[in-house]
């Protein structure tokens, strides 16, 4: 398999190649073909699988550069996760231009206030901070179409829980889903089962 294998414009296989991805890790080759049909998918697998380009790849290829406002949000159980996700992110998309930003606590709040004012196509985030964000209305949701929930096994046991779903019902209901986790324990499959649209399982 190779990443010219899928339906992927010459701008994002060129930047996975300046990224020395040469071919797709399994979890890649699983998810990036139903991900690209806009699929809800809960995906089981560890961290070290290649799972953040497995979402990213299909969401720098969704975004519309055009759209000043978010299309796609993840969110990530920790600052260090979500800060990686970004630039992950930030990296794939780099020949279109696609701007990421990352929102986690212990940051100030203005000066991401101040970073979502501007052009932004993808929010990597804590569910706190970003909940934050929604309370203030200093992040524009209407526009979400992806939305991402990355380690969401650790995301639950830090109690994360209420965040979460509050976050979820400010979302736009027409939008995809993707659900990554490295064990999929009761309270997740329930998350799985509420918010998620007839979910294609994969597991690695
Ligand atoms: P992750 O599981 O997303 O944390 O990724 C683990 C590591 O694998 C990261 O350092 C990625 O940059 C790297 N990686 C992801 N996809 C590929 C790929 N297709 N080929 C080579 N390395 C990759």
């Amino acid at each position: 398999r190779r990443f010219n294998d899928y339906p992927l414009s010459e701008e994002i296989v060129r930047a996975l190649e300046g990224l020395g991805y040469k071919e797709p890790t399994e979890v890649q080759d699983k998810v990036i073909p139903i991900a690209l049909e806009g699929k809800d998918i809960a995906v089981k697998s560890r961290t070290g699988s290649g799972k953040t380009a497995a979402f990213g790849i299909p969401i720098c290829e969704w975004v519309q550069w055009e759209e000043n406002k978010p299309q796609a949000l993840v969110l990530t159980p920790t600052r260090e996760l979500a800060l990686q996700v970004n630039e992950d992110m930030t990296n794939i998309g780099r020949f279109k231009r696609i701007k990421s930003a990352a929102v986690f606590g212990k940051e100030p709040f203005s000066k991401q206030a101040a970073q979502l004012k501007q052009k932004t196509h993808i929010v990597v985030g804590t569910p706190g901070r970003v909940l934050d964000h929604i309370g203030r209305g200093t992040i524009d949701l209407e526009q979400i179409r992806y939305f991402v929930i990355d380690e969401a096994d650790e995301m639950l046991n830090m109690g994360f829980i209420e965040q979460v779903e509050k976050i979820i019902q400010a979302l736009p209901k027409d939008r995809t889903t993707l659900l990554f986790s490295a064990t999929l324990p009761k309270d997740v499959e329930k998350l799985c089962h509420k918010y998620m649209n007839d979910p294609v399982d994969i597991e690695i």
